[in-house]
């Protein structure tokens, strides 16, 4: 499988003109081809990445520039490209209404220079990272590489700085079985409860930084276009959020880790199906986060669990919050301002998403309570607390992840 490292790189003032005008020159090529994929839509003519791959070699005639760029990565802005239709496409089939490609009209828009399999060293042992084109840059190795590398992605972030990410090729490692399985719902008053009763708060720092956040964002609609202030405060504001993405991306990774280390079969609410609700007077903001972070958080666990020879079953999520937990009863009009789940059927009580995450564990299990069975069970059943989790004071872990 392949694991990404991020690693800061550090270009000198030549090397990054360099890098500069090379992504300028790829966001060039990558509107000059989407230019062919619309003109070939228009008029009703088929078109595949061949196509546009073979036009690369005729554009170098038109723009020389071209030839200044390693020509694998030229062809990855081509593979680019159709990925993005890839996923539009998709999304498309799923029945989701979506637009078309737009170019990359802005400069500075497009941001990664994609080594695949070559045009590129590290060099270890002088901390040096050698880019065909470009040449040697300084890097930061933070921890050591596992695995074969595949490919390095030069990225610049809108802050401007510039990072390594290099992905690798790594056998995987199972995990001693432990037995236990477990549900999550994922939540907004919580980041998610699990089956066994613990509950995951969103850590304070990121509600102090998404606070900030907020702060910055009216600031910004205040100052005057194209004003100094203004862009004084548009870059505050993307340190502000990448302080967040870091923050976040931290929890998330310990928060996996903890799921995969414990529990061979992890139950998860499947995030396509599952019907967004808006929380109350909370801004969208908020709800893009809450989701961001939930997507994401299914990415790492994914790949954690794959890592380490767990499974994740996603489970479809109607109903796992109107179902009583207990004898299946279905509350018809539950409400959302409801933190509890109080059965009129056989008496159930219990924090509304637990009794949900009790849910997703049994239709991940397949196993279901039919309101038949509620006989057997005994009408006595304490509210069960969730107790809070800790997953912060754990080790900060290596930011791995799989490559976007
Ligand atoms: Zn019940």
């Amino acid at each position: 499988m392949l694991i990404s490292y991020k690693f800061r790189i550090y270009p000198l003032k030549t090397s990054e003109a360099k890098l500069n005008e090379q992504l300028e020159i790829c966001r060039w090529l990558y509107n000059k081809l989407l230019e062919e994929v619309n003109k070939a839509r228009k008029e009703g003519r088929k078109i595949c990445w061949k196509d546009t791959q073979a036009l690369i070699v005729r554009l170098k005639q038109e723009k020389p520039e071209l030839k200044n760029v390693y020509s694998k990565v030229l062809q990855m802005v081509n593979y680019q490209l159709w990925s993005n239709i890839k996923a539009l496409n998709e999304l498309r089939k799923k029945g989701k209404k979506v637009g078309w490609l737009r170019y990359k009209t802005s400069p500075n828009s497009f941001k990664t220079l994609n080594f695949n399999q070559s045009g590129f060293k590290i060099d270890f042992e002088r901390k040096k990272l050698v880019l065909s084109k470009i040449g040697e840059i300084p890097i930061k190795l933070h921890r050591p590489i596992e695995g074969r590398i595949k490919g390095v992605i030069v990225k610049k972030t809108k802050t401007e700085k510039w990072f390594a990410i290099v992905q690798t090729e790594v056998e995987s490692k199972s995990l001693p079985k432990t037995g236990r399985v477990v549900g999550l719902d994922m939540g907004v008053n919580h980041f998610c409860v699990d089956s066994d009763g613990i509950a995951f708060e969103n850590p304070k720092f990121i509600d102090k930084t998404l606070e900030k956040i907020k702060r910055v964002q009216k600031e910004l609609s205040r100052k005057q276009k194209g004003s100094k202030r203004r862009e004084k405060a548009r870059l505050k504001l993307a340190k502000l959020y990448e302080k967040l993405n870091n923050q976040r991306l931290d929890f998330l990774h310990k928060l996996s880790r903890y799921y995969v280390n414990n529990y061979d079969i992890i139950c998860v609410e499947d995030l396509n199906v599952k019907d967004l609700v808006e929380n109350g007077n909370s801004p969208t903001l908020n709800r893009h986060i809450h989701d961001s972070a939930w997507t994401k958080f299914h990415t790492l666990l994914v790949y954690k669990a794959e890592r380490a020879g767990r499974r994740v079953v996603r489970v479809n999520p109607t109903n796992t919050s109107k179902r009583c937990a207990n004898c299946g009863y279905i509350v018809k009009n539950i409400s959302l301002k409801d933190r509890s789940f109080a059965c009129p059927n056989c008496g159930w009580e219990a924090d509304r998403d637990y009794n949900a995450s009790l849910n997703i564990l049994d239709v991940g299990l397949g196993r279901s309570r039919t309101p038949v069975e509620r006989e057997s069970l005994s009408l006595v059943i304490p509210y069960r607390k969730v107790i809070e989790g800790q997953v912060l004071s754990m080790k900060r872990e290596a930011p791995s992840v799989r490559a976007e």
